[in-house]
């Protein structure tokens, strides 16, 4: 079938498994035209289908050479209904690995549940024996507790107050106004039960009993800052608590694997368009305006480029990880520049409708945001039939 993006608000409905395979190969490629990472050797990454973990799961496997156990929730085709992109994206990343041949392989399911957990690691006891480097990048909108059966929704929200800003619709290029309520008590709660450090704890502690942690293992977790303007609605905002909790169980998490000579951080990465951050208000616009200045200076990143740095500069360098007063690894250091943020700022309180397009780097926001299903890639024919039907190959039966 001829496969064409479909929008439902600000979800694509629809991927096209070449341009996804394209999107896959084009971070291997990166990956492989820099010098070797000396970093894991068997890798869980949890999340490992979009955005930063397929970007991790790449270093770890096409940089260090690492086996991969990648955990996601995606959905393959079925009839004429795609398969999401995360789907394609692993097809095509196993693809790639078993032709290098680096092991990889794969679980489809609920990561908050714990049967996902007991099936990973079994299959790690079976196929890796332990695993040396965890790796926690989920982004959902909801978890079932699987201790309590209870249903949570993560919201983002201010706390407080409400919070009026600018906000870019990236389809059209509008820039408005919008107004976001504030978060009452239990969506607080549900958010940090969604996106906090809870499933994580419960990861790390269920693969330390289990024995499946090698002697060293680092876990880590991803999070984000960003400037002021943005605060209300992510850092301040139900988000940012549970990122504030998540932050908070890297201590509790690092003392538990200091045990086994291992370590616990949180990374704050770059603002980049994933699934996940296109659908926050405001902070499209502040995206848009980030990657116009970062690409003027130079100094544009998307995830591999961050994967890779965080990896080679940071986890994998060699001495002492350096992090900051609160102990957080920082690879959100050329975005959190003082020249870039002055500059952002300036620009931001001077976009409107009119000359979004010369301030900021809207059509770079929407490509990415087209790319993350597959389309708008470079060399891929979109009129042409495509079997949808994609297997990820460690799935089959
Ligand atoms: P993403 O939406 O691209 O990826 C989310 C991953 O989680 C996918 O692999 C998805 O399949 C998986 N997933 C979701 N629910 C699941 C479930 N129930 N079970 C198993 N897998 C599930 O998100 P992302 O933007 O790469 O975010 C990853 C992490 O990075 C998050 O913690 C996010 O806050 C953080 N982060 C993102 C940004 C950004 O700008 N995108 C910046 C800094 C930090």
């Amino acid at each position: 079938m001829v496969i064409k993006p479909k929008f439902r608000g600000f979800i694509c409905t629809t991927a096209h498994p070449e341009g996804c395979e394209r999107e896959v190969r084009q971070q291997i490629e990166f990956v492989k035209s820099k010098p070797a990472v000396n970093g894991p050797k068997k890798a869980l990454i949890i999340g490992a289908s979009t955005g930063y973990g397929l970007a991790s799961r790449i270093v770890a496997a096409f940089g260090a050479g690492a086996e991969t156990l990648g955990i996601f929730f995606e959905r393959p085709s079925s009839g004429n209904r795609t398969a999401t992109a995360g789907w394609y994206n692993t097809a095509a990343f196993e693809k790639a690995a078993a032709e290098a041949g680096i092991k990889a392989l794969s679980l489809n399911g609920d990561a908050f549940s714990d049967e996902l957990k007991q099936q990973a690691i079994e299959l790690i006891k079976r196929e890796f024996g332990q695993v040396d480097l965890v790796v926690y990048s989920l982004a959902a909108p909801k978890r079932v507790h699987p201790k309590t059966g209870e249903l949570f929704s993560s919201v983002i929200k201010p706390i407080g107050q409400a919070f009026t800003n600018k906000t870019v619709d990236f389809h059209t290029g509008e820039v408005s106004e919008v107004t976001i309520e504030p978060a009452n008590e239990e969506e607080i709660r549900h958010t940090i039960q969604v996106m906090g450090g809870e499933d994580w704890e419960m990861w790390v502690d269920a693969l330390l009993e289990a024995g499946v942690l090698a002697d060293g293992a680092i876990s880590i977790a991803y999070s984000y800052i960003g400037p002021e303007i943005t605060h209300p609605v992510y850092r301040e905002g139900t988000i940012g608590r549970a990122k504030d909790h998540l932050e908070a169980t890297a201590k509790e998490l690092d003392a538990k694997l200091q045990k086994i000579g291992g370590h616990a951080w949180v990374s704050v990465n770059k603002a980049l368009v994933t699934q996940s951050s296109s659908a926050i208000p405001v902070v499209p616009l502040y995206i848009s305006l980030l990657y116009r200045v970062m690409k003027e200076k130079g100094l544009h990143e998307g995830c591999i480029e961050q994967m890779y740095r965080l990896f080679t500069e940071r986890l994998y360098a060699g001495g002492p990880v350096p992090v900051d007063e609160k102990g957080l690894i920082r690879i959100d250091d050329l975005e959190m520049r003082d020249d870039i943020q002055r500059e952002v700022l300036e620009r931001w309180h001077a976009v409107n409708g009119e000359n979004l397009n010369e301030l900021s780097d809207i059509e770079g926001f929407r490509r990415d945001f087209f790319r993350l299903f597959g389309f708008e890639s470079d060399g891929v024919d979109y009129e042409a039939d495509v079997n949808p039907d994609v297997k990820i190959p460690s799935l089959q039966e």
